[in-house]
């Protein structure tokens, strides 16, 4: 099936993109492409509930986002969550583009398996499938939880057939296997702090940005 044929569904991929990387593009473009859709929705997230406030503003880490997909139309920068002047909860963000897109399009909310194993701390975290579905992409080192309330709730939503999945707008957990880049946003920042080499992490849009802008330092 080409990206064309099943173009309806609607795919969010949301990140605090501290800085924006190689890993979080090349999961974007495999999502893209697993779930046959034309371009993946990247919200940077303005102020996440779960972390301390990121040393960089939420527009900087939209501008540095906004230069790594530049020649990239399968992704698409959404700052659906900087509008909103309060802490973003995903369940808000999928309330809001479920009203924007009607209540039939399959929606994929795309989150990495770290954050599945934390997701029982999440605002209304039980309400997230009443709008859209899960697609949790494996990590290295993060087990899908295997006991207790939470692991039943998950195996009760879990659904392997994406053809199956993509019948229905919203209410399943999906599993994918997409394989990961071994980098992450820590390491990008830490890598700054110490002087190394950033070239291999991040598009060179970006690195200059971070340069120009000093930022991490
Ligand atoms: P930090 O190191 O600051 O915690 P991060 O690299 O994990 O950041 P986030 O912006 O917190 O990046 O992650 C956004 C989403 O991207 C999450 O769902 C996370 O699981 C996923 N993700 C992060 N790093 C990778 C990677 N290397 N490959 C694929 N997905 C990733």
């Amino acid at each position: 099936m080409g990206r064309s044929a099943s173009n309806m569904s609607v795919a969010l991929f949301g990140g605090t993109f501290n800085p924006i990387h190689f890993g979080h593009l090349n999961l974007a473009n495999s999502l893209a492409d697993y779930l046959h859709i034309q371009s993946v929705r990247m919200i940077p997230c303005a102020i996440p509930p779960h972390r301390e406030a990121p040393s960089v503003s939420a527009e900087q880490r939209l501008a540095m986002l906004n230069l790594a997909i530049a020649d990239n139309p399968a992704l698409v920068a959404d700052d659906l969550e900087l509008k909103r002047a309060c802490t973003s909860y995903s369940i808000d963000t999928v309330e809001i583009v479920r009203q924007e897109i009607g209540a039939t399009k399959p929606l994929f909310f795309c989150i990495g398996m770290d954050a599945l194993t934390s997701i029982d701390s999440w605002h209304r975290w039980t309400e997230l499938l009443d709008y859209c579905h899960l697609v949790v992409c494996l990590r290295p080192n993060c087990q899908i939880p295997s006991e207790g309330a939470f692991a039943t709730w998950i195996e009760n939503y879990l659904c392997d057939d994406l053809t199956q999945i993509k019948k229905q707008s919203h209410g399943c957990i999906h599993l994918c296997k997409i394989p990961l880049l071994d980098i992450s946003s820590t390491a990008i920042r830490d890598s700054i702090k110490y002087a190394k080499n950033i070239d291999h992490m991040t598009p060179e849009p970006v690195v200059n940005y971070i340069k120009q802008h000093s930022l991490y330092e």
